[in-house]
């Protein structure tokens, strides 16, 4: 779908996918005006398809393309595009299980200049690849390197958006971690280099409290420097069903080091659109480095993450109302 300066979106198509030809002085390619979304389409029990939460995915893009200067595509246009790719060949959803379509709706600018604006000219397009399930031999706890020396986003910065430079900025740390043998980066606030905002592709929570009946369950709160997780958002509610107290503020790294060496904090788990949960086993820095736990997968990360494939996957009833079925 086009978007061009006076005339609003136009010009939808379905078309075969194919490269696309871009003028060396597109905008895009010299600032950087891209956004872009996740989402997953599943294979239902009774065999139909089902995406989550589209709606979501569509607002956040929407306040992704009012940071970036871009327009906003409407909700329903947003939905409708999904629910076309995914509905011409509804045999390309696998079968079962936690494989899936990803979805990738993205937007950028498509006129040719080099003046430093908001571009007159843009194209929204939608591409899907299947996706098997994210641990096919069972949940794998992930290491990560707290990234001290490289900011994701800062205040007032881009990081609430999903724009392409966010990532962009997060390469070399990702880089660093794997040269620290960790598979992912946290990222740290830019101003004291001690909260703990995200990872590189999801979002965090802490799980504090040694009885089952007394956990307690914190996510970063939404600083304006990451990113606000579709999966995060369902998680705060899905805790709350199985009855755990869940809260989102502020955790240091102080605060982690100090949860796992007394005990308190029992279990570290990331979330997203990709793996859905992911244990976090190991921390490691510059200056320290533990094991989360006794780094093996804890019992409240395995039922949060039941609970919601469960209902992305069509086993549980959705009583949120997140799945927008297909037919
Ligand atoms: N943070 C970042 C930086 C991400 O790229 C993602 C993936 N979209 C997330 C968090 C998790 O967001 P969601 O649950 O919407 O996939």
């Amino acid at each position: 779908i086009k978007w061009t300066e006076g005339r609003g979106w136009h010009d939808a198509e379905l078309v075969p996918y194919a490269p696309l030809s871009i003028d060396p002085a597109n905008m895009t390619l010299h600032y950087a005006q891209t956004i872009f979304e996740g989402l997953k389409a599943y294979r239902q029990p009774d065999g139909t398809v089902a995406t989550f939460r589209p709606d979501a995915n569509a607002r956040r893009f929407q306040a992704s393309a009012r940071r970036l200067g871009m327009p906003e595509l409407p909700v329903d246009t947003f939905i409708a595009a999904c629910d076309a790719l995914v509905t011409q060949d509804k045999a390309w959803v696998p079968a079962s299980g936690e494989e899936s379509l990803y979805l990738r709706p993205f937007m950028f600018a498509t006129e040719v200049g080099l003046g430093v604006r908001p571009a007159n000219e843009y194209l929204f397009l939608v591409i899907a690849s299947p996706a098997g399930a994210y641990f096919p031999g069972g949940v794998k706890p992930v290491s990560v390197w707290l990234s001290e020396e490289y900011v994701r986003a800062c205040p007032g910065g881009t990081g609430a958006a999903k724009a392409g430079g966010n990532y962009a900025a997060s390469l070399v740390a990702q880089a660093q971690a794997a040269e620290h043998g960790c598979d992912q980066v946290v990222w740290l606030d830019a101003i004291e280099r001690r909260w703990i905002e995200e990872m590189g592709g999801m979002n965090l929570y802490f799980v504090y409290g040694g009885d089952a009946g007394r956990r307690r369950i914190v996510t970063p709160e939404l600083t304006g420097s990451l990113l606000p997780g579709i999966t995060r958002d369902s998680l705060l509610r899905i805790a709350q069903d199985l009855g755990y107290e869940v809260a989102e503020g502020r955790i240091s790294v102080d605060d982690w080091k100090n949860g796992n060496a007394d005990g308190s904090l029992t279990e570290v788990f990331a979330c997203g659109t990709a793996a859905v949960i992911t244990p976090v086993g190991s921390v490691k820095s510059t200056r320290a480095g533990w094991t989360v736990a006794d780094g093996r997968p804890g019992e409240v990360t395995m039922k949060l993450r039941k609970a919601l494939l469960d209902i992305q996957t069509g086993a549980s009833a959705d009583t949120h109302g997140w799945m927008h079925p297909l037919g």
